[in-house]
C-alpha cells in the first residue's frame, strides 16, 4: 500500500504525497510525517552501489510518492532538477584527513545545499499543477538561501508565483542579488521595511487568514515544514555512505543545523536500513537543540547574529517531527507539549530525552571557534570551508566517537558566499564565485519596498498575480 502521510498532531487529515506536497504546514498546526518508513535490506542497499546520483534518488524518493507520481515521471523531475547543478557528480566528497570528509553540497544554482530540494520541489509541483490545472502562490520568508534557492527552483514554473518576504537592508549583497536579478515575471522579491521574524510573522498570518489571493489561488509553502524538501534532502546521506563502503560500514554525519530539517533527514535514512552510527547536531550560538540535548530542556532564546547567518534560528521546527517519534507517534502527547511551548519552553520525558541522546550528538560553536576552525582547515588542507560547515568540521572533531568509521560533515554553503566571515578568520584568500554567477554585481536587480503591514503586502500580492 503506498505510504500515507499524517499529522504529528493527529488532527489533520491523512494525505497522499500529491495533498502533502500542495499543503504545508497539516491544518491542526502539525507537520505531515510519513506513516512508515521504506525499509532498505544490506542487500538492497548493496545493489545500490554504483549507482549516480540521479539514479539513486529514484531508488530512494518512488516508495514515498507511489501512488501519485508514475516512475518514469519521477526519473524525468529528477534528472531535469539535478541536471542544474554544476558538478558530475551531484554530490562529491572530498577527503580531509584520515576518516574525515566533507560532501559538498553546495554544486547547485544558488551554491547552498537548499538546491538538492527547492530545485526538485519546483518541478514536482509544476508537474502536479499542470496535471491539476491549477495555478498557486508561493509565499516564503527569509533571511538568505531559502529566498534565492526558492525562486531558482519555481523561475520556470508556468503554474506558480513566488512572493519571497526579506527584510529590507538586512541581508549580504550576494544573497539578495541572488534573488532580485532573477528574471521572471512570476518572481516578486518584496524587501519589508522590517526584520526577518517581521517576514515571517506575515507568511504565517497569510496562511491562516481569509484568502486574500484572486481567482482561489491557494499558498503553498516551500520553507522545510513541507515534507517533500525533507525526502529530497534523505538522497545524499545514502550517497555518501555508499561510496564509503556502507552498508557493511557504518558511517557519521555532521550536520550543520538550524531548523532541523537536514539533519532529520539523515535520521530518516538511518531509519530506512542504512547504518548511521552517529549523527552529530552542530549549531551556532543560537544553540537551542543543543541546549535540549544537554538539559532536556527545549527553550527559546533570544536570536544573536552570528557569522553563519543561514542557521541563526530560535526554534527549529522539525525538531516536532522528531518529538513524534520520541513519544511513540503519540500524537496527543505532541499536541499538549507543542500548546505548552507557546510559553516559551518544555521538559522533555526521561524516555524521550534517553532516546534522543542515543540518537544525537551535539556541539554547540562560537564565532570565535568557527574562525578557528576555517583557519585550521585551510593551513592543514588548503581548503576553503564556509563558515556554516566550518561549524560541522569542528562539531565533528569534538564528537567522533568512532575513529576508525568515516565521519562525513556536511558542508551546505560555497565559501564564496562568506567573505566576510573568511576574512575574518583571517584567511587571505578570495573564495571566487562560480562562472555562472561571475557577473552578479553587474545585473539589474528588481525588488519592491513595502512597509511592515499586512494590509498592504496581500494587497500588493493579489494585485501582482499573473495571469
Ligand atoms: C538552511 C541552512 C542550514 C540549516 O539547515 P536546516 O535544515 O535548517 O537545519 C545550514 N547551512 C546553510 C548554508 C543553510 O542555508
Amino acid at each position: 500500500m503506498a505510504i500515507r502521510y499524517i499529522s504529528t498532531r493527529g488532527l489533520a487529515p491523512t494525505l497522499n504525497f500529491e495533498e502533502v506536497l500542495l499543503a504545508g504546514l497539516a491544518s491542526d498546526g502539525g507537520l505531515y510525517v510519513p506513516d512508515r518508513l521504506p525499509r532498505f535490506t544490506p542487500e538492497q542497499i548493496r545493489g545500490f552501489r554504483g549507482m549516480r546520483y540521479n539514479e539513486l534518488a529514484f531508488e530512494i524518493l518512488m516508495p514515498f510518492v507511489e501512488g501519485s507520481i508514475p516512475s518514469a515521471d519521477l526519473q524525468t523531475l529528477i534528472d531535469a532538477a539535478y541536471a542544474e547543478f554544476l558538478h558530475d557528480a551531484v554530490a562529491p566528497l572530498v577527503q580531509l584527513d584520515h576518516n574525515q570528509w566533507v560532501m559538498e553540497l553546495f554544486h547547485g544554482p544558488t551554491l547552498a545545499f537548499k538546491d538538492f530540494a527547492l530545485q526538485l520541489l519546483g518541478r514536482l509541483l509544476d508537474y502536479m499543477l499542470e496535471r491539476r490545472q491549477q495555478k498557486v502562490v508561493i509565499m516564503g520568508a527569509t533571511s538568505g538561501d531559502t529566498g534565492s534557492a526558492a525562486i531558482e527552483g519555481c523561475r520556470h514554473c508556468k503554474n506558480i508565483d513566488i512572493f519571497i518576504l526579506y527584510p529590507h537592508n538586512r541581508v549580504s549583497e550576494v544573497q539578495r542579488r541572488q534573488m532580485t536579478t532573477v528574471a521572471g515575471s512570476n518572481i516578486h522579491n518584496l524587501a519589508i521595511e522590517g526584520n526577518f521574524d517581521d517576514c515571517q510573522a506575515m507568511v504565517k498570518a497569510s496562511f491562516v487568514a481569509t484568502p486574500f489571493l484572486p481567482e482561489q489561488r491557494s499558498l503553498v509553502a516551500v520553507n522545510s515544514i513541507n515534507w517533500a524538501r525533507i525526502m529530497a534532502q534523505i538522497v545524499y546521506y545514502f550517497y555518501a555512505a555508499l561510496a564509503l563502503g556502507g552498508p557493511d560500514r557504518a558511517v557519521n554525519f555532521s550536520v550543520p543545523t538550524g531548523n532541523f530539517g537536514d539533519i532529520f533527514a539523515g535520521y530518516l535514512a538511518r531509519g530506512m536500513g542504512l547504518p548511521i552510527d552517529q549523527l552529530v547536531i552542530a549549531t551556532n550560538r543560537n544553540d537551542v537543540l543543543h541546549r535540549l540535548l544537554t538539559t532536556g530542556e527545549y527553550a527559546r532564546q533570544s536570536l544573536a547574529q552570528s557569522l553563519s547567518p543561514s542557521m541563526d534560528i530560535t526554534v527549529s521546527s522539525n525538531f516536532e517531527r522528531l518529538m513524534f517519534d520520541l513519544y511513540q507517534r503519540d500524537d496527543t502527547a505532541v499536541r499538549e507539549l507543542m500548546a505548552a511551548f507557546n510559553d516559551g519552553a518544555i521538559n522533555l520525558s526521561d524516555s524521550a530525552m534517553a532516546t534522543a541522546r542515543g540518537l544525537f550528538s551535539s556541539q554547540c560553536v562560537s564565532d570565535h571557534d568557527t574562525c578557528a576552525e576555517i583557519q585550521r582547515v585551510w593551513r592543514q588542507n588548503g581548503y576553503l570551508l564556509d563558515p556554516h560547515s566550518a561549524i560541522g568540521t569542528r562539531a565533528a572533531l569534538d564528537c567522533a566517537r568512532h575513529q576508525e568509521q568515516p565521519m562525513v560533515t556536511l558542508a551546505t554553503a560555497h565559501p564564496a558566499k562568506f567573505p566576510a566571515a573568511i576574512a575574518e578568520a583571517g584567511v587571505d584568500t578570495v573564495a571566487v564565485l562560480p562562472s555562472h554567477l561571475s557577473d552578479l554585481f553587474e545585473r539589474t536587480e528588481r525588488f519592491t519596498v513595502l512597509p511592515n503591514d499586512l494590509d498592504v503586502v496581500q494587497q500588493h500580492m493579489a494585485s501582482h498575480v499573473t495571469a
